[in-house]
């Protein structure tokens, strides 16, 4: 036996047991019953115990040293960067601070809900200064010597990244769309708007189509409701939920449309690989660059508007919307809002950018939790204009920090950097693209994007993947320049 594939195995239970943990999580959001809540607990520390016992365990540094040893090839290569990651995280946190951080945002929710619902940011500040202090000790454990702590946080989302290269890309993309957003604002034209009857069923009817139409494998998936939906699973079981308002159909097609981005890059991995760390998909930047391709370039390009719209009359009857063209002005939709989760493709990523310099600057102790709302505010006034009127649209709205999550939120923004370099790189392949999407059909796009991107997994750094699929390397550049295009149209910018 070598050691190559001791290591596939053990590692394989690892992967094993974390997908478990992932069915618990989804079982949580969409099936436990009320008063399962109580041994859910125990079930999901059970797993993350022996999760932990696996990734943590002296054999499993021996077996990599014993893998690297033979002279492995690019997959146990990889298999083997990947549990060294894994048995670093795992070891270099001590076990004290890991259940004082578990136990202290486990609570840190239900009081940030509470602080919200009240929009009180003084309610909640004392449990996030709690929260930020043991962040700030987990980050200092888990940094390589010489990373930052703030790095060794990004690192977790977006292996090789950091904090200094996502700057740079904001700097470059954060100017561009202020001026942007500010030029739409001076037009003030408001978009048209749907009204009519959406019930669930034909919601739920037209979601299951779009799946469909995308590619998205029905058996090796499954679509449930979810109060925040998400994507969750790998390969052959793959589950995607959505979310239902009777007044807003949009919002369920564009959060599913969401999802099935997310879902046919785990449904894509290379079967051979997908169930180890290196056939596992390459990062968090990476998976939204396929969720907001989807929602973003492709969902709310006009060919998909006169693709959906008559779908839309024949689900719903009258939708209070004359043409195709019309749905697609109401996708576009461009409007100064406090809410980063409902916040169009021109105001979206100033949201997640002044995100990623509040808590750069929180983990590195540059500014304290005491600060933070009145920090919030004075940017929020800057790069959108309005003042915010409350604790709960502005620095409560959103759970990451009350949860422990640093370093996440940059990763939205590079995916959809990395999403506008991609539709560059595709429309020049597939000069026919806004036809075939007009058309319902979408196979070419994803035999592109299948072994360029999902196929690679963890094989390639993250940027490389993109750079390499794209035939250029990621630009902020891209971004602007399709959003200029879209809205400059929309909006008759001279
Ligand atoms: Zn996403």
């Amino acid at each position: 036996v070598t050691a190559a594939s001791e290591l596939a195995d053990y590692l394989g239970r690892l992967s094993a047991l974390e997908r478990v943990a992932g069915l618990l999580g989804w079982d949580q959001e969409t099936q436990m019953p009320l008063r399962g809540a109580a041994q859910r607990g125990a079930e999901a520390g059970a797993v993350a115990a022996a999760i932990h016992g696996l990734a943590s365990d002296p054999r499993l540094a021996d077996l990599c040293d014993a893998a690297e040893a033979e002279g492995p090839d690019l997959r146990t290569a990889t298999d083997v960067r990947e549990a060294r990651r894994m048995h670093a995280r795992a070891t270099r946190v001590p076990a004290t601070l890991a259940s004082e951080l578990a136990a202290v945002t486990s609570q840190a929710q239900g009081i940030w809900a509470r602080a919200r619902a009240a929009k009180d940011f003084a309610g909640f500040a004392p449990t996030l200064a709690h929260v930020v202090l043991l962040k700030r000790s987990e980050a200092a454990c888990l940094a390589a010597p010489g990373q930052s702590p703030y790095n060794a946080l990004i690192d977790d989302f977006e292996p090789g990244m950091t904090a200094e290269a996502l700057a740079e890309m904001f700097a470059a993309l954060r100017p561009g769309l202020v001026d942007l957003r500010g030029r739409i604002a001076e037009v003030a034209r408001p978009a048209p708007q749907l009204a009519g009857t959406f019930d669930h069923a034909p919601q739920l009817a037209l979601s299951r189509r779009i799946g469909e139409a995308l590619g998205y494998d029905w058996s090796a998936g499954r679509l449930d409701l979810a109060v925040h939906p998400f994507c969750s699973g790998r390969l052959g079981d793959v589950r995607i939920t959505t979310r239902v308002d009777a007044e807003d159909p949009l919002g369920n097609i564009y959060s599913t449309v969401h999802e099935l981005g997310h879902a046919l890059y785990e449904q894509g991995l290379d079967p051979e690989i997908a169930l180890t760390p290196a056939g596992a998909a390459a990062s968090m930047g990476v998976h939204e660059s396929q969720s907001r391709l989807y929602e973003n370039q492709i969902g709310r390009s006009r060919a998909f508007a006169q693709w959906l719209y008559p779908q839309l009359t024949e689900a719903f009857g009258d939708v209070g919307l004359a043409s195709a063209e019309e749905l697609h002005r109401a996708n576009n939709a461009v409007a100064t809002g406090f809410i980063r989760t409902e916040a169009d493709e021109v105001h979206y990523n100033l949201h997640v950018m002044m995100r990623f310099e509040l808590e750069r600057a929180l983990i590195s102790g540059a500014l304290e939790v005491e600060g933070l709302e009145a920090a919030w505010n004075a940017r929020f006034l800057e790069d959108f204009g309005a003042a915010v009127p409350d604790a709960a649209q502005g620095v409560l709205q959103d759970v990451h920090w009350s949860v422990g999550l640093f370093g996440y939120f940059p990763t939205y923004t590079l995916g959809n950097v990395y999403a506008a370099t991609l539709d560059a790189a595709i429309r020049a392949e597939i000069p026919d693209l806004d036809e075939q999407v007009a058309a319902g059909e979408f196979g070419a796009l994803l035999d592109w994007l299948r072994p360029r991107v999902h196929r690679r997994g963890k094989l390639a750094a993250p940027e490389t993947i993109i750079a390499e699929a794209a035939g250029r390397k990621p630009e902020p550049a891209f971004l602007i320049a399709a959003l200029e295009r879209k809205f400059g149209e929309l909006y008759d910018l001279g």
